[in-house]
């Protein structure tokens, strides 16, 4: 593996609060990250926003208003994460598909690349920078473009199962899964969208559990535990 892009969800950066930011939480992930970028792999991120707004969080204001929020939130979450990083002795830098002054860069495939090279963990901040879109979507996109190896998703579960395992205990996790077997069968992985991107792009994603002991890290050696979505 050369290059890898991990997605949080953003209730993972909150951990038992659901709201905000949990800094051992996110140092945690911190020190993981940092373990791979020392072996010399070039890792992007993209951080979901629910741990403070989703578009679907208001049925009162305008979804193109509401997902600008959300879009927003996901800026906070990179910079929050992108200092935790540096404080662990990492090199960062946060891009998103809208001018944000001088708190973030402007994302292109060039930039992005110049960052790795540098040695660099790049943040992808403000998801497609489009509504209705999610940051699952932002996340398939943005591997494609950077030529990522394969998808890191960490989520509060342990990987891809043939049903929710919270009501049926008799749910079955998936060792591999092709992503047409995601879509038939509506498995939660992504979104369809974002799934459909995946499958025509051939994008493979692993899908393991963030609390689960160094899981980020394990993710890319042989000691993998959680789902391989394959493409
Ligand atoms: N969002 C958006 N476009 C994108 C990415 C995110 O509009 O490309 C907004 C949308 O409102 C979403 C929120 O940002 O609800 C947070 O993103 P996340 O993917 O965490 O949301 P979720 O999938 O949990 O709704």
């Amino acid at each position: 593996m050369k290059r890898v892009l991990l997605k949080l969800s953003g209730e993972a950066l909150a951990g038992d609060k659901k709201f905000g930011f949990d800094e051992a939480t996110v140092t945690v992930v911190a020190n993981q990250v940092k373990q791979l970028v020392d072996q010399g792999i070039e890792v992007g991120i993209v951080i979901g926003g629910g741990n403070f707004w989703r578009g679907r969080t208001s049925e009162t204001i305008d979804r193109t208003k509401a997902d600008q929020i959300g879009m927003l939130a996901t800026v906070m979450n990179c910079i929050y994460v992108s200092e935790i990083f540096r404080s662990v002795g990492m090199k960062t830098n946060v891009l998103t598909p809208f001018e944000c002054g001088s708190f973030t860069k402007l994302f292109s495939k060039d930039r992005a690349n110049k960052y790795f090279e540098k040695g660099m963990v790049v943040f992808f901040a403000g998801g497609t920078g489009h509504p209705y879109f999610s940051t699952d979507t932002a996340t398939v996109l943005r591997a494609i473009e950077i030529e990522a190896d394969v998808i890191l998703l960490a989520k509060a579960i342990d990987g891809v199962y043939d049903s929710d395992p919270k009501t049926n205990p008799d749910a079955k996790r998936y060792d591999e899964v092709s992503i047409q077997e995601v879509i038939d069968k509506q498995l939660a992985v992504v979104d369809l969208t974002a799934s459909i991107l995946s499958m025509e792009n051939k994008m493979p994603m692993y899908v393991f559990g963030l609390n689960e002991e160094n899981s980020i890290v394990k993710a890319i050696s042989g000691d993998f535990n959680g789902t391989k979505v394959t493409v």
